[in-house]
Formats: structure tokens, C-alpha cells, sequence
């Protein structure tokens, strides 16, 4: 991979701007009077590392990848926006994506003056990679995908994902949002294979810190240090960085709310699968299903005067009908059930 051809040249060549904690930030100082920071109010009057080594130190012993394979974002979504500034010249350059899939990829294109070329799922929702190449251009610079996919929740066949990897010429992003809640491989444990592979992972689902905004990227080393290089200097705050660490520490916790979910994924569709209103339940490796009811809006209105709030996901491409359930706790998803049962057409 040739990695200055897809980088934009004006950030190639950019001196990034050189913060105070950067400048120093090792040795044994206890006076700092570097940052025009108040010396009161410890500890929210310091300015929070920038580049999070602490942090980034926990992730790595929970996922497996070292600090300098590793971005930290407010949320995947700031991951999402950086690439598309570093690769993408605004006006010039286009990304491709599977369609449907999750919306903030499209949106953060367009914000960057960045054609979006949606390629539409195949049957059963599969990515077909002879399709998604077959929309690129030499002005093509990113491929997204997710797996499990959003807000269809199958994941992508092994098998098309590599074509992309070892066909395509520019990055291709795996949004892994869902995978802790998937039984397969992650594709974060394959990056030394693939130096155009960006993979993406959150705190916001399987690990239930969605308010604290903690996003990861995982890359190589190249594409972290021009991702970092563009980013805000202080973009994940002390109490982000305390939280996140709190989370990552109480790993066996996570895992027991991850299998609780599992488990109530598999009672919740099995008793969709029997509801007189549903017409087919998508099968899904995340933490919500896809499932087509009949007259998914009324449904959605109906849930809505409940006091339950799903997703009509109805007007999406492939997605007629179709209402997108996230799995909540056993009681949660009983009060839906029964609203459901109540529900006369
Ligand atoms: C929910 C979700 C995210 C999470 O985004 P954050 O900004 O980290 O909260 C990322 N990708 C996909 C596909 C999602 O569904």
C-alpha cells in the first residue's frame, strides 16, 4: 500500500500543533505552570493527556492491540470523521459503502463535501465485493463496512470482506460496533495481514458506557499517527478516560450483561417469531434484531403510545416493514411482548 497517494497532501505535510502536556510529559515535575491552567479545583484544573497512554494501555489488555495501533475518539464517530479528513479531498475524492448500513458514514461524507456511493446488500443482506468494487473509481479512497451490520445485524461472509481487503488499492473501515456480542473472529486481530484495514470499536454497546462517548479505531501505525495528528489535542476528557477505565476494569461484569443479552436476544425473537404481526425475524449477531411486521409504522405509533420506543427502520432500502428492536432487560422486553400481544390490527 502506497499510503501518501491516498492521504490528503495538506495533511501529509501538516505540523500538527504541539500542546503543553505534549511538550512534557515525562520526568518527576510537581510545579506546572506550562499550561495556564488554575492551580485549583484538582483534579478537573489539569488539561488530560492527550494521547491517553493509560487508557489506551487498558484497551490493550482487553483487546489485544498495542497503544500505537490504537486511536481513541469522542465516540467511533469522531474515528469515522478523521478518516474522511485524512484521506478524502473534498469535492475530489469519493468513498463507497454497503447500503443499508449505519447512517453516520453517509452523513459524515457529505459534511465533508465527500460523494457517498451506497452499494445495495445482496440477498439475505450479504455483501457481494465484486459489487462494492465495481463502484470504485481511482478517486474512490475508503470502503465502509459493518459487521454485524447496522440495523441489519448479519454479519459480513469472511470470504467477501478479504476480496475488498486484498483487491481494493484504498482503506477499507470494519465498524465492529457489534462484534462482542458475535461469535466470530474480530477483524481487529488480523491487522498485521492488512495495512489498509481500519477496524472500529465502541463502549457504547456490549460494554454500556454509550454517555461517556469512547470510541477506538485500530490501525497501523502510519494511519493512527495521521489520525492523531488531526484530531483536537484534548478530545477525550479526564472524566471519559476515569469512566472508561472504571468499564474496562469490570470486564467479568460486562461479560455476564453481554450473555444476559444473548439470552434475551433468543427468547425475544423466538417469541416475535409467534406474534400473529410478524412476518419474518432476520437473524442477527448484535444486540437487536431486524424483524418485518405487518404495517411496521402503526406498530411503531402504537409501541410509541405504550411508552416503548423501537426503531422504524421502514423507509430504509431493503428494510420495508421493518422495525429494528434493540434487546433490553427481561422486563423490558416482556412489557414490549405484551403490548404486542394487546396490539389489534
Ligand atoms: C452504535 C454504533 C456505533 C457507536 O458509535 P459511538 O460514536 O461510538 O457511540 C458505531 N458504529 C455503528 C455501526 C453503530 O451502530
Amino acid at each position: 500500500m502506497n499510503l501518501q497517494a491516498l492521504v490528503r497532501p495538506n495533511i501529509w505535510h501538516l505540523t500538527p500543533y504541539s500542546c503543553a502536556r505534549q511538550e512534557y510529559s515525562s520526568g518527576h515535575a510537581t510545579v506546572f505552570l506550562d499550561a495556564n491552567e488554575s492551580p485549583y479545583n484538582a483534579p478537573l484544573n489539569r488539561y488530560p493527556d492527550p494521547l491517553q497512554r493509560e487508557l489506551k494501555q487498558a484497551v490493550e489488555r482487553i483487546k489485544g492491540i498495542p497503544e500505537a495501533n490504537t486511536f481513541l475518539g469522542n465516540g467511533s464517530d469522531e474515528a469515522i470523521d478523521l478518516v474522511l479528513r485524512v484521506f478524502c479531498e473534498p469535492g475530489v475524492d469519493n468513498v463507497t459503502a454497503i447500503s443499508p448500513t449505519y447512517g453516520m458514514y453517509e452523513v459524515c461524507a457529505h459534511i465533508n463535501n465527500v460523494a457517498y456511493r451506497p452499494v445495495t446488500l445482496g440477498a439475505g443482506f450479504s455483501l457481494e465485493a465484486e459489487r462494492v468494487l465495481a463502484a470504485t473509481d481511482a478517486h474512490t479512497k475508503v470502503i465502509f463496512l459493518c459487521s454485524p451490520n447496522n440495523p441489519t445485524g448479519n454479519t459480513l461472509a469472511r470470504e467477501e470482506v478479504d476480496k475488498l481487503l486484498e483487491r481494493f488499492t484504498g482503506i477499507v473501515v470494519m465498524d465492529e460496533a457489534y462484534s462482542d456480542f458475535s461469535a466470530q473472529r474480530p477483524y481487529r486481530l488480523d491487522l498485521t495481514a492488512h495495512p489498509n484495514l481500519i477496524v472500529l470499536n465502541t463502549l457504547s454497546k456490549a460494554w454500556a458506557s454509550a454517555a461517556i462517548r469512547l470510541g477506538m479505531a485500530f490501525a497501523g501505525e502510519e494511519i493512527i499517527e495521521l489520525m492523531n495528528r488531526v484530531k483536537y489535542p484534548y478530545n477525550i476528557s479526564l472524566p471519559t478516560q476515569q469512566e472508561a477505565l472504571a468499564i474496562l476494569g469490570r470486564e467479568a461484569q460486562v461479560k455476564e450483561w453481554v450473555q444476559s443479552i444473548l439470552a434475551e436476544r433468543t427468547r425475544l425473537m423466538a417469541a416475535f417469531a409467534r406474534l400473529p404481526i410478524c412476518q419474518e425475524v432476520f437473524p442477527t449477531e448484535a444486540n437487536f434484531f431486524l424483524t418485518r411486521v405487518d404495517g411496521a409504522t402503526r406498530i411503531y405509533r402504537y409501541l410509541i403510545a405504550c411508552g416503548i420506543v423501537v426503531r422504524d427502520r421502514s423507509r430504509v432500502e431493503l428494510c420495508g416493514n421493518a422495525l429494528r428492536i434493540t434487546i433490553g432487560t427481561p422486563r423490558e422486553n416482556d412489557a414490549l411482548l405484551d403490548a404486542l400481544k394487546e396490539y389489534k390490527a
